[in-house]
């Protein structure tokens, strides 16, 4: 299996640092009674929302929730299933859905329904890489770090069988 690096390290960490600012100008200008809180989507966005929260000047709190849609493969089922659900209640709570990639967007228009319905205060979501311009599909994601190709990528996060998640960077995993 080849590999060709499309982000780097580098470029990843600037581009979270600009994010992190984005996210604290806009929600620093509302009043908010409680800390934001972050849903992390586990696996793929542990990285992203260790990177992420640690350049956000204000106090937040940090939540997971697995789905799965993938289960190994390369092509998405289609099928969304809630492998972990948040411990938090977030009734009334202002909440990012933090996201490593958007492909379809199957995934974050099943987990914005089932959030919605739990009445926070507000639900955004942050994904840094989205695959929707390339699709031609339009986004309704509030916050995108990169749009890249139409290609299978892992690293930072991402997989393949559960390998290269440790990469530093982002590369497109061709077969070969
Ligand atoms: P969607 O529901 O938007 O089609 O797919 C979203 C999920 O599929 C992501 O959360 C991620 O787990 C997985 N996914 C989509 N594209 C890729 C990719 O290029 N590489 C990897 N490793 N996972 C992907």
């Amino acid at each position: 299996m080849e590999r060709e690096a499309i982000v780097s390290e580098a470029a990843i960490q600037r581009r979270v640092a600009e994010l992190a600012d984005q996210i604290c100008r806009e929600y620093g200008l509302e009043k908010r009674e409680d800390r934001l809180l972050l849903v992390g989507v586990l696996k793929g966005s542990f990285h992203f929302l260790s990177d992420l929260s640690r350049q956000l000047s204000f106090d937040v709190e940090v939540d997971f929730i697995s789905v799965s849609s993938y289960a190994g493969e390369k092509k998405s089922s289609g099928i969304v299933q809630i492998r972990k659900d948040l411990d938090t209640n977030i009734e009334g709570r202002d909440v990012l859905i933090v996201e490593d990639i958007v492909d379809t967007g199957a995934t974050l228009r099943h987990l914005r329904e089932l959030l919605g319905t739990r009445k926070p205060r507000s639900l955004r979501v942050v994904s840094l890489l989205s695959k929707l311009q390339a699709r031609g599909i339009p986004s309704d994601i509030e916050y995108i770090g990169f749009e890249i190709p139409d290609e299978f990528v892992v690293g930072y996060g991402l997989d393949y069988g559960e390998r290269f998640r440790n990469l530093p960077y982002i590369a497109i995993l061709r077969e070969g």
